[in-house]
């Protein structure tokens, strides 16, 4: 199963892309930001060698500020964009959507940072073979003018871009802010045709995953606490439940993978689900071995494989020809190693 899982076509739809970057590709990045035995690499590898040690989550965390810092010029963005594309297409991901929260600096604003991601995707995608879709992401934890100057900018990209920006993403700290303070810009957003892909019950918030329900949106990441009426509300409304089960664990928002939501929502609910990794580098994960862990504690068989592939091929934000095309690469690939089993 290893093999068969390591080589299978995937699709990813839950990843941000300052978390997806690994340790080993985070020195990648230093040296050809820094040079090699410069003191900046010389204390960037120090700093590094100590995540690596380290399983502390608060630790795993501190390596977002970290990379923040790496990432901060365009030269940066640039090489970490790249490097995560690459690292996916590694994995044998075929459609990656990827999520960023335009930041700026002293000499970058929103709308460079934005440039810059699209046109990296756009190169990294032809020099990796495989399909990239930006989701530009707002902080639900950033003061709503912040918020309101990204669905500008994200507006004006997308009809730049149309083929690369496709929807947007609702994270952050779900501890703080509210989905009412940006109810009405999500709403310009969805007027606008924007797909959205919200962050929604991550935590025990039943009141603000029940107005995210009823606002209405494509796909939702987590959906831990979702109760039975919701996840039936899910189906009606054609919601996708996104679960990445690693993140979850080490977030400890889920007590273990038996306590798990998804095999629930999986095999008895009608709800459409797929598997994704969040931020695999700060999880120390991959798509497949997302995989992995589900055939191991969910028992998942080749069906359910090629199940889970179909529903995250239907859920993403690509158009009608390419999710034809992705189809099928994934179904010859299926065919392919029935024919050799
Ligand atoms: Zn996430």
């Amino acid at each position: 199963m290893e093999d068969f899982l390591q080589n299978l076509p995937k699709i990813e739809l839950h990843a941000h892309l300052h978390g997806s970057l690994c340790i080993r590709s985070i020195h990648e990045l230093g040296l050809q930001l820094y040079g090699d035995k410069t003191p900046k690499y010389v204390e960037l590898s120090k700093k590094l060698t100590e995540f690596d040690q380290t399983d502390n989550l608060k630790k795993c965390f501190h390596r977002f500020t970290f990379m923040h810092e790496l990432t901060s010029s365009s030269k940066g963005l640039e090489l970490a964009t790249e490097l995560v594309i690459r690292d996916f297409a590694r994995d044998k991901v075929i459609y990656l959507e990827l999520r960023s929260t335009p930041r700026c600096f002293a000499d970058m604003s929103r709308r460079d940072y934005l440039k810059v991601l699209v046109e990296t995707i756009e190169s990294a995608q032809k020099a990796h073979n495989i399909i990239v879709k930006l989701l530009i992401s707002i902080d639900r934890s950033q003061p709503t003018e912040v918020a309101g100057e990204i669905v500008t900018l994200a507006e004006e990209i997308k009809k730049k871009y149309p083929n690369i920006v496709k929807g947007l993403d609702l994270s952050g700290d779900p501890f703080q802010g509210t989905f009412k303070s940006l109810h009405p810009l999500l709403k310009k957003s969805k007027d606008a045709n924007f797909s959205l892909a919200l962050h929604c019950a991550e935590i025990d918030t039943v009141k603000e995953a029940q107005e995210m329900l009823d606002f209405g949106f494509q796909r939702c990441g987590h959906g831990t606490f979702l109760n039975e009426e919701q996840l039936l509300q899910c189906v009606k409304q054609n919601i996708t439940i996104e679960c990445c089960l690693t993140s979850n664990i080490k977030c400890a928002t889920v007590k273990s993978y038996d306590s798990h939501h998804f095999p629930n929502i999986f095999r008895n609910t009608q709800c459409r689900v797929v598997l994704c990794s969040d931020d695999c580098g700060i999880f120390d994960t991959t798509l497949t071995q997302e995989f992995l862990k589900a055939h191991k504690f969910y028992q998942l068989s080749k069906n359910d494989i090629h199940r889970l592939s179909m529903n995250a091929i239907e859920a993403s934000f690509a158009d009608d020809q390419e999710k034809a095309l992705i189809k099928q690469k994934v179904m010859e690939y299926f065919r392919e190693s029935s024919d050799n089993s």
